[in-house]
């Protein structure tokens, strides 16, 4: 009977790690769906501008030219920023936070949380844990990466991995957005805007061109208010939900998750001014802050604390909740 009441229990687990792991697919589909619809979106924003805009409507040489070229420079900057986040794989922890093969046998033969922290706790010794600098605060381990997870990473259940500084998995990439892929996320909400401004401010000069009858082919005309109305919907859309929210926590340096979580509600230890903030994430050479190539600061697994080292020592306390 007590084999049967076993066996159950172990077929109720594989069915809800299969479960789990058919969402995940299934998550992952709809993303890759997403991805081609945003692609598609944006290829014919960029026919309708170039050649229903440009080429048919706009009547002087020079303004299509200057268009063109300002059109160009945008659009080449959204699309590399974007691809960048898409195809950056996210920072796992390095090899050193790995549990060697001995304290992983160990760490699973023993059932007594105490004697698992205590395993946890020597493994972690040596390693940058600023979160357990009070030895307050308990060493998270990833059961399934094998990692003792180093500050500010999270396990990602939609990626399947550990991930360093994880801000948020984003549907819209089909990535998650983390240490190594932040930098080109943000410039990806800089850029968007931008170009749907410029896109919007076109769109809208030529159907004013369209309205006073300074253009004899009507037959852009459509497509040019669509283009204005698609433009200007998304830059409203992208300004008041992503810029504000996600520039605003850079400058605190917090991450979404810390955030919506509320982790650092009470006292952020990684917070070191909105200088030092903003250039742990774009760098300390200003030529490439708005340029899609990695130059954020550190390695994704320690973190500087500066002053708030003390504080922590002192108050220790830098969650205000118990960390995952
Ligand atoms: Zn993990
Ligand atoms: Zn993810």
């Amino acid at each position: 009977m007590e084999k049967q009441e076993e066996n159950y229990k172990i077929i109720y687990i594989d069915e809800e790690k299969m479960d789990k792991e058919e969402n995940n697919a299934c998550k992952r589909r709809k993303s890759r769906v997403l991805v081609t619809l945003i692609i598609g979106l944006l290829v014919t924003c960029y026919y309708i501008f170039v050649v229903e805009l440009c080429i048919f409507t706009v009547p002087s040489q020079e303004l299509k030219a200057t268009f063109l070229v300002m059109f160009h420079i945008l659009f080449l900057l959204c699309m590399w920023s974007y691809l960048r986040v898409v195809i950056t794989p996210p920072a796992v922890p390095p090899e050193t936070f790995r549990l060697s093969e001995s304290d992983k046998q160990l760490y699973l033969s023993e059932e007594s949380p105490e004697v698992q922290e205590q395993i946890l706790s020597r493994a972690a010794k040596n390693l940058p844990l600023y979160y357990n600098i009070d030895s307050k605060t308990p060493i998270k381990y990833c059961r399934k990466c094998q990692f003792i997870k180093p500050d500010r990473c999270h396990h990602c259940t939609a990626c399947d991995i550990c991930i360093l500084k994880v801000d948020h998995h984003c549907v819209f990439l089909n990535n998650c957005v983390g240490f190594s892929n932040y930098k080109f996320f943000l410039l990806f909400l800089l850029y968007v805007p931008l170009l749907l401004i410029f896109t919007s401010a076109v769109s809208l000069y030529c159907s004013i061109l369209f309205w006073t009858g300074q253009v004899t082919n009507m037959d852009s005309k459509d497509s040019v208010i669509a283009l204005f109305c698609m433009s200007t919907m998304f830059c409203i859309i992208f300004c008041y939900r992503y810029i504000y929210e996600h520039y605003s926590l850079v400058l605190m340096n917090d991450t979404l998750l810390e955030f919506n979580e509320g982790i650092h509600c009470k006292y952020n230890p990684y917070d070191l001014g909105y200088r030092k903030n903003w250039r742990q994430v774009f760098g300390n050479k200003k030529r490439y802050w708005f340029i899609p190539i990695f130059s954020s600061l550190g390695d994704g697994s320690s973190f500087p604390l500066g002053d708030a080292k003390e504080d922590i020592e002192k108050n220790g306390a830098i969650d205000c909740q118990t960390s995952k």
